[in-house]
């Protein structure tokens, strides 16, 4: 059965969560390949101390070394947050022919918000995408742990 985006971006939600119970920004991504996720991963900035540590960028280094290939043939990246530079950097180098993510990043966006790096006639790949999965959820899971960090730094000081 064709599982439809809504059911692999509540995987991707699930991994935004992990990241929230270990108080890094809550973004998740998984990769799905022929109906299965092939590499999911979570944000991990903090925990690293790597500013690369963005989910997509920890899911597409684990779908490839599962696949033997750098190139992610035939997968789509679900994401709960509109990729940024870098990322959406690594989804061309990989060839991801899918994107899917919930909300728009106003700030940092590179999908459409600051920048639309899936569609620039000067790149040699350009990928289909699809923006607005699950938006609200996505979203407010980000709005309220911002506002649970200013509360807890206000309470800090
Ligand atoms: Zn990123």
């Amino acid at each position: 059965m064709q599982r439809t985006h809504d059911y692999w971006m509540d995987k991707a939600i699930a991994e935004a969560r992990k990241a929230e119970v270990i108080a890094e920004v809550p973004i998740g991504c998984v990769i799905v390949q022929n109906n299965r996720i092939i590499a999911r991963a979570h944000n991990l900035r903090e925990a690293k101390q790597d500013p690369a540590a963005h989910a997509e960028l920890l899911a597409i280094r684990k779908a490839a070394r599962k696949l033997g290939n750098w190139r992610l043939l035939e997968t789509t990246l679900y994401v709960t947050l509109e990729p940024c530079l870098m990322c959406m950097g690594a989804i061309l180098l990989a060839r991801i022919p899918t994107v899917v993510f919930g909300c728009h990043d106003p700030k940092a966006g590179a999908a459409g918000s600051l920048y639309d790096l899936s569609n620039d006639p000067r790149l040699n790949h350009r990928f289909e995408l699809v923006s607005g999965i699950r938006r609200q959820e996505c979203s407010s899971m980000l709005s309220e742990f911002f506002a649970a960090l200013r509360l807890k730094r206000r309470s800090d000081q």
